[in-house]
């Protein structure tokens, strides 16, 4: 309720006799009536010590771009102040709807197909261009500086999760054709582009970013002849059809540059936590993590050294962040599967665990660290848990 109509109800109360307070605690309630809930906070928890930033993040809080064609939204360090070394958009483009000619300079760009589909087309250095089209679970990676242009297929277009390899990728780093174009003389395109100075009078002025194209015709089953310039390393990699490695709480797909050649700079994982199960503590020598909590419920507790934890919950459209060798591990909370996406910054996949640590090292050293006695340390996982 706006101050202004708060006053104004005690100043009438008064008049007419009635105590101001209680008018006011009457104002008071129907305030706190009117207002929305309170945003969810984490509840400092057992687990928490010392000062660490904030590990978590919500898509659901963040400005949406939207333009004709779809909308895009970021979790750059700008609006996640820890995610220093990796940085998500998250998009949608309707049916035709076009992510123009872009490249990135800063960073390499690995994405992962939510809903819908998609067609790509990048180019690299070499002359190599590959068009390709995207479904569910559906992964592409394009390193730094290559062209490439997003388009929504139908009947529905898509939603998509854009994963770089630097924090601060976006400010300054996109550079877009229309923008280009936009400040280039039209004397110079026609040179350059072999046309009339006039074909260019109706461009636009100003970078474009997303708009609604036309939905393309199907491709062909085969590239025309004559049309490659060499054989291209694919930049598509269908994630969710990859037979997953299946342990005790769940099932986990891995894709690094073993499984998919030119995502050098990233690898990415898919973690199924099924309910009551946790991702056992482990850390990655020499990767920062970046994480979005696609389905389920849980609760992450990142251990940052000399004496420093905090915990966090997650639920699907949360981003979660974990720096290069910090410990961690993840909780289902709810009563659902949990899925989590998580992106690497490095194209080898690399983590060490805390059952696989405990299990290589003498039992007798490890019992006496923890004051337990041998038959305990015994019982411990005698490989890597993975999810317990
Ligand atoms: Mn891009
Ligand atoms: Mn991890």
């Amino acid at each position: 309720m706006p101050p202004l109509a708060l006053s104004r109800r005690g100043m009438l109360s008064a008049a007419a006799g009635v105590s101001l307070i209680a008018a006011q605690n009457q104002a008071q309630a129907a305030e706190a009536e009117a207002l929305p809930p309170e945003p969810p906070v984490s509840p400092r928890l057992p687990t928490d010590h010392g000062d660490l930033p904030s590990f978590k993040y919500s898509f659901s809080s963040s400005h949406k771009k939207v333009n004709e064609g779809g909308w895009a939204r970021e979790a750059t360090v700008t609006e996640f102040p820890a995610s220093k070394a990796l940085a998500a958009v998250n998009m949608h483009l309707d049916a035709g709807g076009c992510r123009e000619l872009h490249w990135h300079a800063l960073a390499a760009e690995w994405a992962f197909m939510l809903s819908g589909h998609a067609r790509t087309t990048v180019i690299d250095p070499d002359g190599n261009a590959e068009t390709n089209e995207f479904g569910p679970g559906d992964v592409w990676y394009f390193p730094r500086g290559y062209g490439h242009s997003i388009q929504g297929l139908g009947p529905d277009g898509c939603e998509f999760m854009l994963v770089f390899d630097d924090g601060a990728f976006s400010e300054f780093g996109t550079f877009s054709v229309t923008d280009w174009l936009a400040h280039t003389p039209a004397e110079v395109l026609a040179k350059n582009l072999g046309v009339p100075v006039s074909a260019f009078a109706n461009i636009p002025d100003h970078e474009r970013y997303i708009f609604q194209g036309s939905v393309p015709a199907p491709l062909p089953l085969e590239p025309p002849a004559g049309s490659l310039v060499s054989a291209p390393e694919t930049h598509r990699y269908p994630l969710l059809a990859q037979r997953p490695i299946e342990v005790a709480g769940g099932t986990v797909r891995i894709v690094s540059s073993k499984e998919f050649p030119i995502s050098t700079t990233m690898t990415g994982v898919i973690e199924d936590i099924n309910p009551g199960a946790v991702r056992e503590l482990h850390w990655h020598p020499h990767a920062d993590e970046w994480q979005y909590y696609v389905s389920g419920q849980g609760r992450m507790t990142v251990f940052g050294s000399s004496a420093r934890a905090v915990t966090w919950d997650y639920r699907a459209g949360d981003v979660g962040y974990v720096p290069r060798g910090y410990g961690h591990y993840i909780e289902n909370t709810g009563s659902e599967p949990l899925r989590v996406l998580v992106v690497l910054n490095s194209g080898v996949y690399g983590d060490i665990s805390i059952s696989d640590w405990l299990a290589r090292n003498p039992a007798k050293l490890v019992a006496e660290h923890f004051n337990l006695p041998l038959d305990v340390v015994a019982r411990f996982p005698k490989r890597k848990a993975i999810i317990a």
